[in-house]
């Protein structure tokens, strides 16, 4: 029962879904000769497929999740200094793009469990400056997006979902990234899809559309009649090799989500009553498609906590991480020293105060959040036996630590 197994990963073939159909796409694509997305038909059809999927009317491949985090926020236009409020748990490809454009992040404070901005937490850090706002699905677990909406919509805010994590979450019943103006996702190595890397952008605007496109495009005006570089922009477009093989995974999304999401019900009743722990909180209404799988530890049942318990299951040979991030994004050096062009620190010198005030006393539910989770690794290639596996070792690992024999569910 104590053997060993070691559980399929997401940053090789174990845990990824490339097959015939990818190959296939690839060489369809090497026989066009043609690589480039401006004249090739791959990233056009991706575009057209994972918009229909999500029932949006754009949608706009890029190289990046952060390069599409970019798009989002160059076509919002910020002036130079205004703020952006985003959430201290994220990943830094969220964030760096505020600061390329001159603006200034504003970290909401999390609920300790969700791990999760909320419309309270926001609500916090609007000022007259405030931009646009920045949700993360953390994990796959959407955002209570009715209040943020009601909120964002009361102050005339527009909303940018990051879905790097959330591929095909619902809330309500509409998908994650439909919801505020503009939602991002991402095709890195250990997302629910992948291209190795690449970036999707999403939206229902027209003229955020249109800057968006432009963006990733050099602000070149394809198709115009009087084509020009309108304005400051990057080349972050996809290859037409990423596209074919995003197109050959696109058809296996729906898949991959359906067995995250029956692998992770199966782990949430083996827990149950397991204690000390707590299985993921789900938003009502929802549909968390789990990226990761996230216990929280409570450390006066557990002695030792989430390092503990996480350092218990290594020897199990389950990689978890203790904190998805060692620390909130407000505390890397980048942010906390203002390390960006030059020496100027700009743009924070054109903060005021108390949008870069860090105290924390401002992020209780930040550093309860990362001092209290569990992060275990997800893939939609576990098999049953791998989700015992888990569960015996969580419940050995807590016997142990407690001292109390733990049972299993059933
Ligand atoms: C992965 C990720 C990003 C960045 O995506 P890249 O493709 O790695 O640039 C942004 N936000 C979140 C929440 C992510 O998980």
């Amino acid at each position: 029962m104590n053997q060993r197994i070691s559980l399929p990963s997401d940053q090789d073939a174990t845990g990824r879904t490339f097959g015939p159909e990818e190959l296939e796409a690839l060489r369809e694509c090497l026989n066009t000769g043609t690589l480039t997305s401006t004249k090739g038909n791959f990233v056009r059809q991706l575009e057209v497929e994972f918009a229909k999927m999500l029932g949006a009317k754009f949608a706009y491949a890029c190289s990046s999740g952060t390069a599409a985090v970019h798009c989002a926020i160059a076509a919002i236009n910020p002036e130079p200094g205004d703020e952006i409020i985003t959430t201290s748990i994220t990943d830094m490809g969220a964030l760096t793009p505020i600061l390329y454009q001159g603006a200034i992040p504003v970290f909401a404070d999390v609920d300790p469990n969700t791990y999760n901005v909320t419309a309270r937490t926001i609500e916090r850090c609007i000022s007259d400056r405030t931009k646009a706002i920045i949700v993360t699905h953390l994990f796959g677990n959407p955002c209570e997006m009715h209040a943020i909406m009601e909120l964002a919509r009361s102050r005339n805010i527009p909303v940018i979902e990051d879905c790097a994590q959330a591929f095909l979450s619902t809330y309500g019943d509409q998908y994650v990234g439909t919801i505020g103006s503009v939602g991002c996702f991402s095709l890195q190595q250990g997302k629910h899809i992948t291209t190795g890397e690449g970036g999707i952008v999403v939206t229902n605007d027209e003229a955020i559309a249109r800057r968006m496109y432009l963006y990733i495009n050099k602000a070149w005006g394809y198709g115009d009649a009087k084509p020009d570089h309108y304005f400051i922009a990057l080349n972050y477009r996809m290859s037409e090799l990423q596209g074919a093989v995003a197109l050959a995974q696109l058809q296996k999304l729906e898949g991959v989500v359906a067995s995250r999401t029956r692998l992770a019900n199966a782990l949430t009743t083996e827990l149950s009553g397991v204690p000390g722990i707590s299985t993921p909180a789900l938003t009502p209404n929802t549909v968390h498609t789990y990226w990761k799988y996230c216990l929280r530890v409570d450390e006066s049942v557990i002695p030792g906590g989430t390092v503990a318990l996480g350092a218990a299951l290594k020897d199990s040979g389950i990689l978890c991480a203790p904190r998805y991030i060692q620390k909130p994004a407000f505390a890397c050096q980048v942010i906390k020293d203002q390390c960006t062009f030059g020496n100027s620190r700009w743009p924070f010198t054109l903060a005021r105060p108390e949008a870069v005030d860090y105290s924390r006393g401002l992020f209780e539910g930040t550093w309860n959040a990362l001092e209290h989770v569990l992060v275990l690794p997800w893939n939609e290639k576990y098999t049953d036996e791998h989700i015992q596996y888990l569960a015996d070792n969580i419940r050995r690992a807590v016997s142990s630590l407690t001292g109390q024999t733990v049972a299993a569910a059933r």
